[in-house]
């Protein structure tokens, strides 16, 4: 089969790689689209600890099922279209028991440990057959659109946590397409107003001419606390995303949130550099509460799917580029520029 091979930073090479075969337990997928993440990125130019090459990455799947191991426990069969789940849990501990696969302290996710989608063929593994680690896709959405349930899983998860409902405030610090994806599930679940902050201003408003409704500010130009609070009636924002990894963001959050506000910190900020200061007080007296979001589990890739299938979200808007398998690695620069919303690799010929 074809593969798009990690071979260590900055290395990718597409080239034939042995077809996978699967043990009695498992399942084998053939890939049709798998997307490319901001940490795909990140993996491409500076490794990951996860990712040991020769390795295929890519965590933004969709395929079809091809053979099923005649053990595996499973209700699937040959011909179903699905999304693949990325994090897979030890299985055992108490986090997994509670279906919390992402932060489980022994996950192994597909496209890092497990590979992943860069190829036209992969194994679904044993422990993930066991989590039933996938979600099909119903006839209403097809195999492109379904590589944005995995991004769009993520925002779902974070806000969980969040509470959006009608007649909040939103701000979202980060114009790619996590900030957008939040911006769009925002306003579905009833935000009134929706602002986005990003220093790369234009393409901010060049990506927001593709949603509706939404409200801009440049930080070069203007003075965000003033803006926001402006905007809020001197309130301050209900709701407030930082999909970017930067301090500057994260501080200024307590400083643009109303009482009883809900701030998550979606983006990480660099492993080295992620010590940041705020006035606790603010946390105290005007009861703010702080989230973190790391990855998702199946509820939420399957949300995501009822999302898109009910065209409360139109996928397709996110996706501005689909490459063939050969483009990778322009692909992966073109995210890396900023001048694209969501990359998608059609890795079927
Ligand atoms: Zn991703
Ligand atoms: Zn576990």
């Amino acid at each position: 089969m074809k593969a798009a091979i990690f071979l260590g930073p900055e290395k990718i090479e597409v080239s034939d790689w042995e077809m996978p075969k699967i043990s009695d337990r498992e399942i084998l997928i053939k890939v049709h689209y798998c997307a490319i993440c901001g940490t795909d990125v990140r993996t491409f130019y500076h490794g990951h600890k996860k990712v040991i090459p020769p390795a295929i990455i890519g965590h933004e799947i969709t395929g079809e099922v091809v053979e099923i191991g005649k053990n595996a426990k499973t209700d699937l069969k040959k011909g179903d279209r699905l999304v693949i789940v990325t994090s897979i849990g030890c299985g055992n501990c108490k986090l997994c028991n509670r279906g919390l696969y992402n932060l489980c302290p022994d996950t192994k996710a597909i496209g890092y440990y497990y590979q992943g989608g860069f190829a036209q063929y992969m194994v679904i593994p044993e422990p993930a057959v066991e989590q039933n680690a996938w979600v099909l896709l119903p006839e209403s959405v097809s195999l492109l659109d379904g590589s944005l349930v995995e991004p769009l899983s993520c925002v779902i998860n974070a806000q969980n946590y969040l509470n959006i409902h009608e007649g909040d405030t939103v701000v979202i610090y980060g114009g790619g397409p996590i900030g957008f994806m939040h911006a769009v599930l925002g306003q579905a679940q009833g935000a009134e107003k929706v602002i986005m902050v990003d220093p790369a201003f234009e393409r901010l408003e060049r990506f927001a001419q593709l949603f509706s409704d939404l409200i801009l500010v440049d930080p070069g130009k203007e003075n965000t606390i003033e803006k926001i609070k402006q905007l809020t009636d001197g309130v301050g924002a209900d709701v407030i995303i930082t999909a970017c990894p930067a301090k500057q963001a994260q501080m200024e959050s307590f400083k643009i949130a109303a009482p009883h506000s809900r701030i998550s910190f979606f983006g990480g900020l660099p492993k080295d550099d992620s010590t940041i200061f705020i006035d606790s007080n603010l946390i105290h007296y005007y009861e703010i509460s702080v989230f973190g979001a790391f990855a998702s589990n199946r509820a939420d890739y399957q949300k995501a799917v009822d999302l898109i299938s009910s065209k409360k979200i139109d996928a397709s808007k996110f996706i501005t580029e689909v490459i063939p398998l050969e483009d990778i690695v322009k692909g992966i620069n073109l995210v890396k520029s900023g001048t694209v919303l969501k990359v998608v690799v059609k890795v079927q010929e």
